[in-house]
């Protein structure tokens, strides 16, 4: 039986604990759709080999991976270089608020105005927003873009018979184009009502994740948003809005 009796657990320790705790949560939130995580896998793999040869006393195999895994953090900081900037760029408090709020007011605003503009075109689009839960399965079967948002980028992509206007299109938390040509899951709800697969992959997304999704029928010109499983009724620009602004906040 484990007993804590021989464990002093102080204070110290339990903040401890609970920073290396949060620690481990925003790194895997951080690495969860990247390529870190094909890595990992390898890692784990690696992992495994070492035990099994430890088991079987393979001694140059052992003593090989054994290095390997002595130097594992300089081989992480050489390989996800990019990331790690990335990443401790994310964590600087000072621009951390300010610019987050002025991301989202604009991301509001472009996506409210460009929505109006293809509706009035009866220009089908599926426009997604990824939130907390990584979308990258589905950004890696559509065509990778990294693009800066803007109305006119938008209207392009979905410009009847281009080569990406088929598919949806995916626009990260920092309000960059990740990806156009998208193909979403389609949801099992709205099969006996009058909707056609544009609106069911937009609720199909929303249920497997937090996302939100912004249509655009080609049919009725309407402007229609999914979110948790739910698809709205067709919105005007304020009720757009209100929703983005509710949802983003
Ligand atoms: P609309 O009101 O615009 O006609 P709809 O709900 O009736 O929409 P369809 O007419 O079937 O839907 O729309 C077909 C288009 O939906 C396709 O050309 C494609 O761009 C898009 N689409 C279909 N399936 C998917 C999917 N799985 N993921 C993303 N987009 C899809
Ligand atoms: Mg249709």
């Amino acid at each position: 039986m484990l007993s804590f009796e021989h464990f002093p657990l102080g204070w110290r320790d339990v903040i401890d604990i609970a920073l290396v705790t949060i620690c481990f949560y925003y790194l895997l939130r951080f690495v969860r759709g990247t390529r870190a995580v094909a890595a990992l896998q390898g890692l784990v793999l690696l992992l495994f080999i070492y035990i099994v040869a430890r088991m079987l006393s393979f001694f140059t195999l052992s003593w090989l991976l054994e290095s390997f895994f002595g130097s594992l953090f300089l081989v992480i900081v050489v390989l996800f270089s990019d990331d790690i900037r990335k990443g401790l760029a994310s964590i600087n408090p000072r621009s951390l608020f300010r610019k987050k709020e002025t991301i989202r007011d604009s991301l509001i605003h472009e996506l409210v105005n460009v929505s109006l503009d293809l509706a009035k075109t009866k220009t089908g689009a599926i426009i997604v927003l990824e939130l907390n839960v990584a979308l990258g399965d589905y950004m890696q079967r559509g065509v990778a873009l990294d693009a800066k948002l803007s109305a006119d980028l938008i209207k392009t992509i979905f410009f009847p018979n281009t080569a990406l206007h088929d598919g949806a299109i995916i626009i990260n938390r920092d309000g960059r184009i990740v990806a156009a040509g998208c193909v979403l899951p389609l949801t099992k709800m709205l099969e006996r009502q009058s909707y056609g697969t544009r609106h069911r992959a937009a609720l199909g997304v929303t249920e497997v994740s937090d996302a939100l999704a912004i249509v655009i029928s080609e049919e009725r010109g309407a402007i229609t948003i999914a979110h948790e499983g739910h698809l709205s009724n067709p919105l005007n620009h304020e009720r757009m809005e209100r929703i983005l602004t509710n949802v983003l906040s």
